[in-house]
């Protein structure tokens, strides 16, 4: 019998001793949340100056009214889809040992999942930045514009990585271990175009990682370094990869 695709991930998944998912953007876009770049994108409705570094801290308050609106009024409400679910289960099976993300949006640990590095920091947390006191973020911390620290009195920042940052020592340094140690890479909503998170699955595959890659329409990856291509939404495929995964245990 010729197996198709999700049929050869499944088994590829299933013998395999470290499996590693690295999503991107498609993910959360199905949970409702706009990608950033691109037609549609955030930055055409918003300036993207508004989270470059320097800008936030010489005029919080305005920075601070507009990431309101987009993270907080707009992204808010959004649920976990079946991508988020799917990889939290195949965790749970003990087939998947991680996620590294590149969204901010906390809907993985949502779905369930345990282990989640995140390489641009998480919009659900604040920091301080005096203090480097963290805060889940609440409406009473929100609250003020711009949001003050509740121990020192000063400027609270969103605990993502803002234009002019740099990517989160440990989620950095657990990506790159994961890229070293990982015999798979399941890649998922992820067009590889974002530096340096799209050397991520570059680094595993340089290692001889396999990569298993969903996405809509075929990315960087396809057909450089991907393995096997399970074209579709982010959803629906992830959710027939871990019925498939399932049936096969
Ligand atoms: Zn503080």
């Amino acid at each position: 019998m010729v197996q198709n695709n999700v049929q050869k991930a499944a088994d590829l998944i299933l013998h395999s001793e470290h499996v590693t998912g690295f999503t991107g953007a498609g993910v959360s876009v199905e949970s409702g949340i706009p990608p950033f770049r691109g037609e549609d994108g955030l930055w055409e409705k918003y300036d993207p100056g508004i989270l470059d570094l320097d800008f936030f801290y010489s005029n919080p308050e305005k920075s601070w009214s507009v990431i309101k609106e987009i993270f907080y009024e707009f992204f808010g409400k959004a649920k976990p889809n079946n991508a988020h679910k799917a990889l939290a289960e195949l965790e749970d099976m003990g087939l998947l040992k991680s996620v590294i993300t590149q969204n901010i949006d906390n809907l993985h640990q949502e779905a369930g999942s345990q282990v989640v590095y995140e390489f641009h920091g998480n919009s659900k947390k604040m920091v301080c930045t005096n203090c480097d006191s963290n805060y889940d973020v609440s409406n009473e911390i929100l609250r003020g514009n711009p949001p003050k620290c509740p121990q020192c009195g000063s400027l609270l920042k969103p605990d993502f990585i803002f234009f002019g940052e740099t990517i989160p020592e440990y989620a950095y340094k657990k990506s790159v271990e994961e890229a070293q140690n990982a015999d798979v890479f399941i890649v998922i909503g992820t067009m590889g175009e974002v530096v340096p998170a799209s050397l991520i699955p570059q680094m595993a595959k340089e290692n001889g990682t396999k990569i298993i890659e969903v996405n809509p329409t075929p990315s960087l990856y396809t057909g450089q370094m991907t393995d096997i291509f399970l074209q579709g939404r982010a959803g629906e495929k992830m959710k027939e990869l871990a019925d498939q995964v399932k049936l096969k245990i």
